[in-house]
């Protein structure tokens, strides 16, 4: 169930380490998608527009270099955050000279602890709220944490879907999310709900949110879905 934590990729052809990963990475709290090798990690981080890629180096029929140049050129997945796997510590020089465009890398074999440190650190310039961080706009505050969300000071009952959707959008203050991409990253990519429930949800936050007082800061964008601000 992804429940709209975040989504990561996780490519790596050897079966054994790729489960330990999933393993450690599920209990975390994200939800994981598995590829063994290059084109199946094209085709599920363009189906399904992971939070972040795991990305072995050594990999069957295109390498793991080859994967992340190819989704540096592609407009979805362009600012994808990307660590790579790799074995030994002359392929990171390479990840290094080569501009591939990796966010971060590790040498194998890693520390798990200090790699989910690394996903955490990823995930929270991106997905700053799902990895407990504070998020602030005007005068609403989200606490990532502690899940609870404060007006002009006075608290704000949500509801986990309404903090799930303040959340998201709060995360990028400005940008217009269509009620598809809203469904995606706040029920999750595996479960079938009708998008007017967007709008049922949509309609509860900001009533909640302006319960005691304050202007409506969710805009809906006629023919596109919503922004804040
Ligand atoms: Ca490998």
């Amino acid at each position: 169930m992804a429940h709209g934590q975040p989504t990561i990729l996780l490519v790596e052809d050897e079966a054994a380490q790729r489960a330990v990963l999933a393993y450690n990475l599920a209990a975390e709290g994200f939800t994981v998608l598995e590829a063994a090798d290059g084109e199946e990690a094209m085709m599920m981080a363009e189906e399904a527009l992971p939070d972040l890629v795991l990305l072995d180096w050594m990999l069957p029929h295109i390498s793991g270099i080859e994967v992340c140049r190819r989704l540096r050129a592609r407009e979805n997945t362009r600012k994808l955050p990307i660590i790579m796997l790799s074995a030994r510590s002359e392929e990171v020089d390479k990840v290094r000279g080569l501009e591939t465009g990796a966010d971060d890398y590790m040498v194998k074999p890693y520390s798990v602890s200090e790699l989910m440190a690394r996903v955490r650190k990823e995930l929270r310039r991106t997905r700053p709220a799902s990895v407990g961080e504070a998020l602030h706009y005007e005068d609403i505050e989200l606490d990532g944490e502690t899940h609870r969300v404060h007006r002009a000071g006075a608290e704000v009952k949500l509801g986990p879907t309404e903090f799930r959707l303040l959340s998201t959008l709060m995360e990028k203050p400005g940008r217009v999310w269509s009620r598809e991409q809203l469904l995606d990253r706040v029920w999750g990519r595996d479960i079938y709900v009708d998008t007017r429930t967007v709008d049922v949800h949509v309609g509860r936050l900001r009533k909640a949110l302006s319960q005691h007082g304050g202007d409506d800061p969710i805009r809906t964008v006629r023919g596109a879905g919503y922004a804040l601000g």
